[in-house]
């Protein structure tokens, strides 16, 4: 068996490989297409997006076909494992999304002051909008291995102790009968409008456009996309 099908067999990738230009790197089955589906229907129900980027490569990290959709909602980049970037590259990376008019905000999932600080942009930038929505959703959503569930486990762990009674929420859903609600998890992190973040982040397949991003991916670790390299 070579490279190609040991790589589909440990890790269940469907097709992947280099085109004949020897750029695009192709994995992307069924099942994937469903789960961006998927996504794309959770972000129409969300009032916001926190995209989570790696800080190291925060180019490299984004998932570039749901940018058209990520870029149209209400969102915020948080740079995350700033604790392992270059402060001053980082610090340009900020300046440039200041300069896009895109909120980011580098952060470290594992310090919950850092959270914190992530979720108070994350009210503001919904109360000033939003303040007589009973209820707003937020969606965290990024490519494998930026840190998705160190971030939701810290928000869990603030949202407990701000709110010890944790509330089902009910929305409307995106579905073809409208006007129907049904119970969504997600952990209260703010009151008046109450302000939930979904308990599962929305998983991105990352689309990568050429070998310099799947390395950079793949330095940054990720195996999925070391994988991919392995590809003929
Ligand atoms: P996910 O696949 O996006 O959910 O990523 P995980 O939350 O599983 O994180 C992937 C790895 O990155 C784990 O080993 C985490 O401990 C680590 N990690 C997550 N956030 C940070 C961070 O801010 N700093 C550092 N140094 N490591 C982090």
């Amino acid at each position: 068996m070579g490279i190609k099908g040991i790589a589909k067999k440990v890790v269940g990738v469907g097709e992947m490989g280099f085109n004949k230009e020897g750029g695009v790197i192709n994995w992307f089955p069924g099942h994937m297409a469903a789960a961006t589906r998927a996504i794309r229907n959770r972000l129409k129900l969300s009032d916001l997006a926190i995209e989570v980027r790696d800080a190291r490569i925060p180019f490299s990290s984004a998932h570039q076909d749901l940018q058209p959709h990520l870029s149209a909602k209400r969102r915020i980049i948080a740079l995350n494992k700033k604790d392992l970037a270059n402060s001053n590259v980082l610090n340009k990376w900020v300046r440039y999304f200041d300069s896009c008019k895109q909120d980011c905000l580098p952060i470290n999932a594992h310090s919950r002051s850092s959270v914190r600080k992530l979720l108070e942009l994350v009210e503001f930038k919904l109360k000033e909008v939003i303040s007589r929505e009973p209820t707003l959703l937020v969606m965290v959503v990024g490519v494998p291995n930026v840190g998705k569930s160190a971030l939701i486990n810290s928000i869990h762990q603030i949202a407990s102790t701000r709110f010890p009674v944790q509330e089902k929420m009910k929305r409307a859903t995106v579905g073809p009968l409208p006007g129907v609600t049904q119970d969504i998890a997600g952990y209260k992190i703010a009151h008046q409008p109450s302000i939930y973040v979904l308990d599962t982040p929305g998983v991105l397949v990352p689309s990568i456009p050429n070998i310099e991003t799947g390395l950079k991916l793949a330095l940054a670790g990720n195996s999925f996309q070391l994988w991919s390299l392995y590809s003929p």
